[in-house]
């Protein structure tokens, strides 16, 4: 047995903390906000505000939402032991995404636009399974493009109010793509609601400069064309 020479007791040293910048740490304190929270639910890994326990409290400004979505990857993936690095990506994610909204484009193009709506359903529950942790904007794209073929197929069924609501997410999360103003701009035209629609158009207009309006709002043949 190996015995501790003399003069180094065999103790641990404790570890040293990094030296810490005092400006860089003051600011840090200047800026701590104490936040009051609950944990529970699945695997007492979610957070919630500790007063009304919920999820994302607006009186208590807090939103805990995406905290616990990886909070609840970790729980259901216990052999992942740390996030992979951004650059990698789920190829199959992306395939099962596109082969599933092309199976609603074909549909959509013979006029089943209810079955159409099914499957754009299911490729949008699938997009959203990508992990926080890979690239957002492959998440942003990928999503924006199936709601915004969702928001045509509830067009055409005659659900303006849900191509609405899609064509309006599809702009939050894609502002820059002109196609999601336009899919809006239809919808609002299907409600009515002309001025609104005008305005959508001309804000899809600038993403699209080479677009003219007789291309935007006013034709229904752009619903799946190459998405
Ligand atoms: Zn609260």
């Amino acid at each position: 047995m190996a015995q501790p020479v003399q003069g180094q007791p065999n103790v641990q040293r404790p570890m040293l903390a990094p030296q810490t910048d005092p400006v860089m740490q003051a600011r840090i304190e200047a800026d701590f906000k104490p936040v009051y929270l609950a944990v529970g639910g699945p695997g007492h890994a979610f957070a919630f505000c500790q007063p009304h326990k919920v999820e994302k409290c607006d009186m208590c400004k807090l939103d805990f939402t995406a905290l616990n979505r990886i909070s609840k990857i970790f729980i259901t993936n216990p052999n992942l032991r740390c996030p992979p690095p951004p650059t990698v990506l789920q190829q199959k994610l992306s395939q099962a995404v596109t082969n599933t909204k092309e199976e609603g484009n074909t549909l959509y193009k013979h006029n089943k636009h209810r079955e159409a709506l099914a499957k754009y359903n299911m490729a949008a529950n699938i997009a959203v399974q990508r992990p926080p942790w890979e690239s957002s904007a492959l998440f942003r794209e990928e999503l924006s493009t199936v709601i915004s073929n969702r928001s045509a197929a509830l067009f055409e069924l005659g659900d303006y109010l849900g191509a609405l609501v899609d064509a309006e997410t599809v702009v939050s999360i894609r502002r820059n793509w002109p196609k999601g103003h336009f899919r809006k701009a239809k919808a609002l035209v299907g409600l009515r609601r002309l001025p609104e629609a005008e305005q959508s158009v001309s804000l899809g207009l600038q993403f699209e400069p080479n677009n003219t309006l007789q291309g935007g709002a006013s034709k229904t043949h752009a619903n799946t064309e190459g998405e």
